[in-house]
């Protein structure tokens, strides 16, 4: 698993500048069409899409998973679901399709955006988490 560093449109580590507010997540490079595989157990307990339809026209098709465990929200972004809501999860079950990131977040003064999905955590007090505090995996890949 490696981190999305810092190009052009920000870097993908939690806590992150972005133009307005901090990245509440971390970015996992991956690539176009991948398989993306849960970093828990848990629930499918949402699939949604990422962006208001109205702001963002251009990103509309752009989808997430959300896996729930014990109050916790798991949330997988970019990621075209192929888990339902309802089905039960373990680690490495596929959630879905890497969505094409390159074709949506376009920008001639920019290099293109490391290719990820965006990984966030919203703990059973309503705040986000840091996900290298949860999940071992994402720990190690920050070392
Ligand atoms: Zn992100």
């Amino acid at each position: 698993m490696k981190i999305r560093g810092q190009d052009d449109w920000g870097s993908g580590h939690y806590g992150a500048s972005r133009v307005d507010r901090r990245h509440n997540g971390v970015d996992v490079v991956n690539s176009v069409g991948d398989s993306i595989a849960s970093l828990t157990y848990g629930t499918v307990s949402k699939v949604g899409w990422c962006y208001s339809w109205k702001e963002h026209p251009d990103r509309k098709h752009l989808r997430y998973v959300q896996v729930t465990l014990d109050g916790n929200d798991f949330r997988y972004f970019y990621c075209k679901p192929t888990a339902a809501q309802g089905d039960k999860i373990k680690p490495g079950d596929e959630l879905g399709i890497a969505h094409d990131l390159n074709a949506v977040f376009v920008d001639e003064r920019k290099r293109p955006m490391t290719q990820h999905f965006h990984f966030e955590i919203i703990g059973t007090d309503g705040e986000f988490v840091n996900p290298a505090d949860m999940i071992p995996a994402i720990k190690e890949a920050l070392l």
